[in-house]
């Protein structure tokens, strides 16, 4: 017979797999969908110094792998499946998979955000060898280093600002004369005395073997070539959200991530969006893991409410 759950988890990240915990553990029949490949965010992420309780630090993958213990041991199920479509009808949401189709109640979104990428040859294989995507997590490897930084938004301006608190020299490297930044970031980024500017200039390749050691830049105005050597280079020119699944049933943000209030509730009856994919000013693993709880507590509320009666006779 057809296994209709509480709860799907749309996502096996922080979000997802908190949301599954207390979910679970508050008696919800609960899966989760989590996609064998591409790894996520905290999957591929080298070292995770800033999430509580890891004295020390843990690898991201080992941190992944104890959320999803925590939560299947409570009784959350989990499929290593790629979501490939989502819809609503009946009361019920329903996600095609590449192994089938699975049905809920509610709905947990927690598919992740990904920083956009410069596509250079060999940035695949430099990610964590000296080309980054997070200065939270991983500035405090360039401790008296040289870092470069890309971009001109606010997370450029604030990872350069970070990134000047422990490296010797920062480079902003920017493909405009001016930042977007807010202005009193600004201030802040040119008052500091190790760091400097590139300016109409992109990075066009990534020099190096094992280790980043340099990168190619080239002016956008007279498209001259130079080299700047630098440890580490942090790649922050926006992130993408993961929403091509609910492309016409949300409305999204100018972003592109799905709005959603502290109770982590969208548009949708019993559609709840966590993590990196909600609007949101920080997009941490501890926020991720905080708006899995909230989830997990409110898709529990609406659970608890019988069917409109539209919905009723739609089953
Ligand atoms: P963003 O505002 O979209 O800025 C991206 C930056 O990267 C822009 O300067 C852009 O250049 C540059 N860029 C984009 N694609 C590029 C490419 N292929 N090659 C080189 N450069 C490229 O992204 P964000 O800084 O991540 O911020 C996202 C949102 O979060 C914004 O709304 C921002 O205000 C918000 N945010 C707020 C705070 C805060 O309030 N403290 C902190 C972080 C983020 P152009 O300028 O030429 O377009």
């Amino acid at each position: 017979m057809e296994q209709i759950y509480d709860l799907l988890i749309l996502g096996g990240g922080p979000g997802g797999y908190t949301a599954a915990l207390y979910a679970a553990r508050g008696g919800l029949r609960t899966l989760v969908l989590d996609r064998p490949y591409p790894p996520g965010q905290l999957e591929s992420t080298n070292w995770v110094e800033n999430y509580p309780g890891f004295s020390e630090g843990i690898d991201g993958f080992s941190l992944k792998e104890k959320m999803r213990q925590g939560a299947e041991r409570f009784g959350a199920e989990v499929l290593p499946a790629q979501a490939l479509s989502l819809h609503r009808a009946g009361g019920r949401y329903w996600v095609e998979t590449d192994q089938g189709t699975v049905t809920g109640r509610a709905l947990v979104y927690a598919a992740g955000a990904e920083p956009r990428r410069l596509n250079l040859p060999g940035e695949e294989t430099l990610t964590g060898k000296g080309v980054h995507y997070c200065a939270a997590c991983d500035a405090a490897f360039y401790r008296g280093k040289a870092v470069a930084v890309v971009g001109g938004g606010n997370s450029a301006a604030e990872d350069a600002l970070l990134l000047s608190k422990v490296a010797s020299k920062v480079t902003v490297i920017h493909r405009r004369d001016r930042l977007r930044a807010e202005q009193a970031l600004q201030r802040k980024l040119f008052q500091q005395e190790n760091v400097d500017f590139r300016w109409n200039s992109t990075v066009t390749a990534l020099n190096g073997g094992e280790r980043l050691t340099a990168v190619t830049l080239t002016d956008t105005q007279t498209k001259t070539e130079s080299t700047l050597r630098c440890d580490g280079l942090f790649v922050s020119i926006g992130r993408k959200p993961e929403t091509a699944l609910v492309q016409g049933l949300l409305e999204l943000d100018d972003g592109g991530f799905i709005p959603a209030d502290e109770t982590t509730q969208t548009s949708m009856p019993g559609f709840y969006a966590v993590g990196d994919v909600r609007s949101k000013p920080l997009r941490q693993i501890v926020t991720a893991v905080s708006d899995g709880a909230v989830a997990a507590h409110f898709a529990q509320e609406f659970l608890a409410e019988p069917l409109t009666n539209t919905e009723s006779l739609l089953e």
